[in-house]
Parts: C-alpha cells; sequence; structure tokens
C-alpha cells in the first residue's frame, strides 16, 4: 500500500511524485514508457514556451518552484540552450531518473494503467497490464497526470473531448530532426523565400500537409533542426485506430517536408532525416469535468482566484482541429490569469486530483496553460495539495486549499502579486 500513486511520468507527474515525496509520502510513479519525461521526451516536445512575466518592470519566472530546480538541474548538465527555451530532452531524462530517486520515489516503468477500482466514491487501487501480467497497486490518494486523463475516466469520471461544439481537438504532430543542416546558409530570407514556395505548393496540391508554414526551432545539437510542423486534423487521440493512421499519416507528412526543404531550401542540400519521435505528440484529448471549469474568458480577464495554485500568460494557442490556420491571443507583458484548485479535482470521486493537460477546462483554456513549464506547476500542486490532505487525514474534496497555497508559495510558487 502506498500513500500516493501517480499515473503517468511527463512534467506533471514527476513534479506531482517528488511534490508528494517532499511532504513525506511514499510514492509510486507508474508509467507506459522506460523513460520518464512524457511528451517532452516521447514526442521530442521542444522547446519550453514562455515561464517568465514582467510585473514592476520586473522580470520574474511565473512558472516556478520545482520547474526552477528542473532548469538548474539541465544547466548542471549543459542541456539547455542559450536562449533558455530548447533543452536536450535525452539529459531531461536523466534529471527526472535522479530527482525521483533523491526524492525515494518508486517508478514503475513499462505499466500500463488499464483499470481502477472505486468503492464509495473513492478509488482504492488501480491495474497494471506488464510483462509480468496484471497487477492491482493500493494506494490512499491518486494522481491523474496521464495527460488523457486515462485514470479518472477509467474511475468512471465525466471528461470533455476537444472543443464544445464538435469535440474536435487540436492537431496531433509528429516532432521530427533533420540533421545535416548548414546552419549558416539560414537565413531569414531563405526562411521566408521557403515559406512562400511552401505556400505555392500547398495551393497547387503539391505538399498534402495543412499546415500552413514551416513550424521548425534549432536544437541542442549543431546542425540538427527540429521540426514541429506536421498537423493530423479530425483524428480522436484516445481512439487507437485513429492514432494508429494519425502516426502513417504524420510519417508521410514527415518525408514529404523532409525531401521538399532539401530539394528546394538553400542549407539543406547534404541534410538527413535523422529521427522522428517515439510517438506523436497530442495537443488536446480528454479533459475532466471538475469542481470548477476554466473559460477563455477566466483567462482574457486575468482572473485571480482565491484558490489559486498556478498561474499563467501563454497565449491562448489554437492549431486548426480541422485545417490551416493557427490563431493566437495574446497577454501583454505584465498580464496572467491564475488556475484554481477546484480545476484539479474531478467531480465524484474524493481521492483523487488530476493535473496537467487533462485539468477541467474549455479546449480555448487548455490551449493556453498545456504548455510544459505550466504543466509543471500543476503537478507540483498536485502533489502538494495529497501531501496536505493525506497529514490532516482528510479526502480531497476537504483539502485545505489555505494551507496548500501557503506551502507551495514557500517552495518558491508564483500564485498572484498579492500572495
Ligand atoms: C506537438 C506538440 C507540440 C507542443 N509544443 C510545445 C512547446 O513548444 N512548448 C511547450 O512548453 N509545450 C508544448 N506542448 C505541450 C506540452 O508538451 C504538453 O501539453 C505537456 O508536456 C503535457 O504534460 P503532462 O505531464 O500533462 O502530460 P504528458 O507529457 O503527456 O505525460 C503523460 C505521461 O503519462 C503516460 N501515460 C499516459 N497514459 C498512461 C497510462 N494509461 N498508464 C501509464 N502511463 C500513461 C505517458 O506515457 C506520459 O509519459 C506541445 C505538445 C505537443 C503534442
Amino acid at each position: 500500500m502506498y500513500d500516493v500513486i501517480v499515473a503517468g511520468g511527463g512534467f506533471s507527474g514527476v513534479a506531482a511524485a517528488c511534490s508528494a515525496a517532499r511532504e513525506g509520502l511514499s510514492v509510486l510513479l507508474i508509467e507506459k514508457h522506460g523513460f520518464l519525461g512524457g511528451a517532452a521526451c516521447g514526442c521530442y516536445v521542444n522547446p519550453f514556451m514562455r515561464y517568465h512575466l514582467t510585473l514592476n518592470g520586473e522580470n520574474i519566472m511565473i512558472s516556478d518552484g520545482l520547474f526552477r530546480n528542473i532548469l538548474t538541474r539541465l544547466d548542471e548538465k549543459n542541456a539547455m540552450m542559450k536562449n533558455r527555451r530548447g533543452f536536450n530532452e535525452e539529459l531531461l531524462k536523466l534529471v527526472f531518473d535522479e530527482m525521483t530517486e533523491e526524492y525515494g520515489i518508486t517508478v514503475l516503468f513499462h505499466s500500463y494503467i488499464i483499470s481502477s477500482r472505486v468503492e464509495n466514491s473513492f478509488v482504492k487501487s488501480v491495474t497494471v497490464a506488464n510483462k509480468l501480467g496484471c497487477t492491482d497497486f493500493e494506494a490512499h490518494y491518486f494522481i491523474d497526470a496521464t495527460g488523457d486523463a486515462d485514470l479518472s475516466v477509467l474511475s468512471g469520471c465525466n471528461y470533455r473531448l476537444g472543443r464544445e461544439a464538435d469535440n474536435l481537438c487540436q492537431p496531433m504532430t509528429l516532432c521530427f530532426r533533420i540533421a545535416g543542416v548548414d546552419y549558416d546558409k539560414l537565413t531569414p530570407e531563405v526562411w521566408k523565400n521557403a515559406n512562400n514556395l511552401y505556400s505555392k505548393y500547398r495551393d497547387e496540391g503539391k505538399i498534402k500537409n495543412p499546415r500552413e508554414d514551416i513550424l521548425h526551432f534549432p536544437h541542442v545539437a549543431e546542425g540538427v533542426i527540429h521540426l514541429n510542423s506536421t498537423r493530423i486534423i479530425k483524428k480522436n487521440p484516445v481512439d487507437t485506430f485513429d492514432v494508429s493512421e494519425a502516426e502513417r499519416m504524420a510519417r508521410k507528412q514527415e518525408y514529404e517536408l523532409y525531401s521538399f526543404l532539401k530539394e528546394n531550401v538553400p542549407g539543406f542540400e547534404n541534410s538527413v532525416l535523422l529521427a522522428s519521435a517515439p510517438e506523436i505528440g497530442v495537443r488536446e484529448s480528454r479533459m475532466i469535468e471538475g469542481e470548477y471549469t476554466l473559460t477563455e474568458n477566466d483567462l482574457k480577464n486575468c482572473t485571480k482566484f482565491d484558490d489559486a495554485i498556478a498561474a499563467g500568460n501563454y497565449d491562448i494557442d489554437i492549431h486548426n482541429p480541422e485545417g490551416s490556420g493557427t490563431s493566437h491571443y495574446f497577454f501583454k507583458d505584465n498580464e496572467y490569469y491564475t488556475i484554481p484548485f477546484r480545476c484539479l479535482q474531478p467531480k465524484g470521486i474524493k481521492n483523487l486530483l488530476t493535473s496537467g493537460r487533462c485539468i477541467s477546462s474549455t479546449h480555448e483554456a487548455q490551449a493556453s496553460y498545456r504548455i510544459m513549464p505550466i504543466c509543471c506547476t500543476l503537478g507540483e500542486a498536485a502533489g502538494t495539495a495529497i501531501g496536505v490532505c493525506a497529514a490532516q487525514n482528510v479526502p480531497c474534496s476537504e483539502a485545505d486549499v489555505g494551507l496548500i497555497r501557503q506551502k507551495l508559495i514557500s517552495y518558491g510558487a508564483f500564485l498572484g502579486q498579492n500572495n
């Protein structure tokens, strides 16, 4: 019997596990891959999106606490790029191994959570499938950090999928890398011409990818370029047949874009298609129905909730779920919204919290807080909250939110200007 079981080892799951252990709890972290890091390592998602805010003329970290600690550890391994955004995900895996080891967390890899036993609104155990067969693990509390809300849904919680009107989710993207690129030739002018030609080819039907332009980032390795530019639309990210098709479609788009760049763009003449991520990236899927649903208006009004456990200011960044185009609502440098604790509480289950991209919100709100730095702060909030509940021996529905906030602030979290 563990104090807490954390389902999923992405940014939010690792932060949840470490923060629960910091409160003195025994933690089992269950992950289907053979490494931690979630989308960052399994889908090659890179770089970190915005995690700063300008307040009273001062530049501060809006995603602080454990996220700062992770950045420090990456720095110690020379794993951060100079722009403070790009990072080496191979070393992130190692950082997460070290952190979970230091916090005394039991990590179970290659294990898929396939069911949950619920009694009287409490999750009692989860069933995990792996090479040993199916095994049940019990705990007093549970955190769902699976991104897709698997544990919550297996426990009978209600959820939303994608847009309210038609359940379409943001597109899935297979990130990939091209090596042997001559960076010196890649001037802004070259990229501008490349994008113009790409548009022309799309209009002529020579490029099938619905994405409007070429989304690319520098990589930690010299001569390697990171592309976040495939776009799979109108597929359900939690229907495995759809995802299987999406993986194959995305690889075709990957080859299409690589061939286009190699044939037409200076700098790519001697390039090599290096690798695609182990699995296609899911921006959005299920979001649980929680005690509060975060909305686009909450974000645009920069709402400051009394029970805020995290804050954000990344743009509302919506990749068109049904075709071309990406819409953005940008926050000003000094603007931010907060996220209430109630978004972590699924309705109907008393000892379960969610964290990361599957908390309770609308499609539009999720388009902002889904980024890795904010998911990390949501995980830290969930783990700390379980620590507070366990110490008082109460269900999450009776959590002392004041004390949770106090603890988070003491660990460095930014929860609003008037903390
Ligand atoms: C293509 C793409 C581009 C993006 N671009 C950026 C970007 O540039 N910058 C940025 O900051 N963010 C970006 N994001 C968003 C960000 O990467 C994710 O939203 C964020 O990493 C989610 O973190 P998480 O911990 O909630 O979930 P995840 O990172 O998805 O972690 C969930 C973990 O749970 C595991 N899991 C799932 N189900 C089970 C199960 N049943 N049993 C056991 N384990 C399970 C998974 O293997 C995974 O490790 C992007 C996302 C995508 C897909």
